[in-house]
């Protein structure tokens, strides 16, 4: 009897969602069966991790929690502050009637940028230039146990925007004017996921376990091709130019597994991508066959502003109705929560879509293991901003930079520069600032200015770290050229370039280097030989004052390791970047990409003059 009555209570406690043995659908279905329509909903909100904690989510049900644009628990928080917090928020999910874990995203666009001390690698644009798919594969990989180290298993990442036009501030984020080479760059998703198994079925999603991170491909679809670059603007193209510039990216993602897509809050021919069930529900999920979950950009939901009179609710159903299946409602989730119940309920949403939206999410967080490991242990600590990730970044940025001018011709050329020398001269506003390397999307979203953000090394101490001990290096930001012409040095090394930006902020019609860089440049290579070395996070105004220098760099923004910019100066490694994108001459070009009619560039794309290492 007691035997009978023990067998009993265990096939009465078991459960088969829960079971690790049980086929994906067999879970994912059991698990819905069991679920009313309040923890459905749950499961596809997501919040700002300013307003999470373990009670909300006991008490909403919520499914998933971000941290917007460097919404951060302290600024210098450590590894183990933030595994705390996200494991916090996480009890309150496992304490819910199902136990269905949270899933915690953030934007680790180049390395785990919101977090101190974190390595941050090139942004895209750098990475691009670099036509080495395994490198950036080996980049997701770092990523992703970064990002893994501080108890986050999510990433909103990559950006495979195709930038058609520099005046986005957002181009930076993009690999490529190239829609090749956009795709190329797609080995990140293997990197930060894990190798998809070659038996698996297009389109379903593919996570590797605890070292590995969910990616989300963004912002689908033709965020890089708005009208002047206007963030979030209108994209105008026929349908075949859509899905011959601006998809390729996508078909890649999907068949290495990409687990999460995140639609862009700009609009194609008018009409907003967040309500588009033609291109949502019809074209990636039927004809892609795309089975991970789609989520919305923050706030997205909000930004259907179309027709005039539309209101929240027809906004949230025209957006539920186009495919979406998570939505980021940072901060006012329980009128999201009231609105879609009642619309459900009244039967405007139809149960089916609801169903379909929470089986992907589930589908991701069963594949990735969340079930089996919902709370991160500190196992993984050592990894943020190991040395091993540094010298990774810092191979990133010798093979990002992009040597446009060597001497008058290629029998005097200025670079590779000596490391003997009595006295050398670093100027300009970019030489000794961390912040202004590594641009926007870093510690905050719009990014810093300054050195004590994070750890890393400028293009100054790099420098220093490399001459020879008896070379002189002096330092001044801003030198009149009497100043200059007054001193003997044997040359001069320029670093200026842009301010940190990001979405919206970062749009510009004009592109010019910000003051006092001009004024630097011509006053400094007025007086000696000198290299400029531009830090911008797209092409810029050159054209005027490329005659006065010696050499010119396009560095992007290359993130916290400095020294890879120190080493190819001074020969330890050669040049070998390509150009991303066209460097145009003037703005009224713009747009101008390869292949145009007329195409006139100032350098086309490709273009990247070579140096031989020296030893
Ligand atoms: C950006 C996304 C980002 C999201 C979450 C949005 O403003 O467009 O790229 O992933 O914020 O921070």
């Amino acid at each position: 009897l007691l035997l009978c009555f023990l067998v009993a209570s265990t096939e009465a406690e078991y459960v088969k969602y829960k079971d690790p043995k049980q086929p994906l659908n067999v879970r994912i279905e059991d698990l819905t069966s069991r679920m009313t329509l309040e923890e459905k909903i749950g499961q596809m909100v997501q919040i700002d991790r300013s307003v999470a904690s373990a009670e909300v989510m006991k008490k909403y049900l919520i499914g998933s929690v971000l941290s917007g644009g460097g919404s951060v628990p302290a600024k210098e928080a450590s590894a183990k502050t933030w595994i705390n917090m996200v494991n916090e928020f996480q009890k309150g999910s496992l304490s819910t009637r199902l136990g269905i874990p949270m899933i915690y995203g953030i934007d680790a666009v180049h390395g785990h940028n919101n977090v101190y001390k974190a390595t941050i690698f090139p942004h895209n644009i750098g990475i691009g230039a670099t036509r080495d798919p395994e490198l950036v594969k080996r980049i997701g990989a770092a990523t992703a146990l970064e990002v893994r180290a501080t108890g986050i298993p999510y990433v909103f990442a990559p950006c495979i925007a195709v930038c058609r036009d520099p005046r986005w501030g957002r181009c930076y984020e993009s690999y490529s004017e190239d829609p090749k080479i956009v795709q190329a760059m797609t080995e990140i998703v293997p990197g930060l996921q894990g190798d998809i198994p070659t038996n698996s079925a297009k389109g379903v999603p593919f996570v590797a376990g605890r070292e590995k991170v969910v990616a989300c491909a963004k912002h689908y679809v033709g965020d890089g091709g708005t009208t002047k670059g206007i963030n979030a603007n209108n994209t105008v193209i026929d349908r075949h130019g859509l899905l011959s510039t601006h998809m390729p990216g996508y078909y890649n993602s999907i068949i290495k597994g990409v687990a999460s897509i995140m639609i862009s809050y700009s609009s194609w021919n008018g009409i907003k991508m967040h309500a588009n069930r033609d291109l949502v529900t019809g074209f990636l999920k039927k004809t892609l066959r795309f089975r991970g979950f789609v989520i919305t950009d923050w706030q997205g939901i909000d930004q259907i502003t179309t027709p005039p009179d539309a209101n929240y609710s027809y906004s949230i159903e025209a957006g539920i109705q186009a495919g979406i299946d998570m939505v980021m409602v940072p901060y006012n989730y329980t009128e999201f929560i009231d609105d879609l119940t009642s619309q459900v309920k009244n039967k405007i949403i139809p149960m089916s879509r609801i169903d379909d939206a929470v089986k992907r999410i589930l589908r991701v967080k069963f594949v990735m293991g969340l079930f089996e490991n919902p709370l991160a242990d500190f196992s993984l600590v050592n990894q943020l901003g190991s040395q091993e990730h540094r010298e990774l970044a810092r191979e990133a940025v010798r093979k990002s930079l992009v040597l446009l001018k060597n001497g008058e011709s290629a029998d005097t050329p200025l670079l590779p520069l000596p490391k003997k020398a009595s006295k050398i001269l670093v100027a300009g506003s970019h030489a000794d600032n961390l912040g202004y390397q590594c641009g926007g999307w870093t510690i905050e979203w719009q990014g810093l200015s300054g050195n004590n953000l994070t750890k890393g090394t400028t293009i100054l101490t790099a420098i220093k770290n490399t001459v020879d001990p008896k070379t002189k290096v002096v330092y001044k930001k801003n030198p009149p050229a009497n100043y200059v012409k007054s001193n003997k040095f044997d040359y001069a090394i320029v670093v200026v370039g842009e301010h940190p930006y990001a979405e919206g902020a970062g749009d510009s019609l004009n592109l010019t280097i910000p003051d006092p860089g001009p004024t630097t440049f011509t006053s400094v290579c007025g007086a000696v030989k000198c290299v400029v070395v531009v830090i911008s996070g797209r092409p810029v105004m050159i054209q005027p004052y490329i005659t006065f220098m010696d050499a010119l760099v396009a560095a992007w923004l290359p993130g916290t390791e400095g020294q890879g910019v120190a080493d190819v100066l001074f020969g330890d490694y050669g040049f070998s970047g390509k150009l991303p994108r066209t460097w145009f001459r003037t703005v009224d070009q713009l747009p101008m990409n390869a292949g145009d009619p007329h195409y006139d560039p100032l350098f086309p794309l490709g273009f990247g003059l070579t140096t031989n290492p020296t030893k």
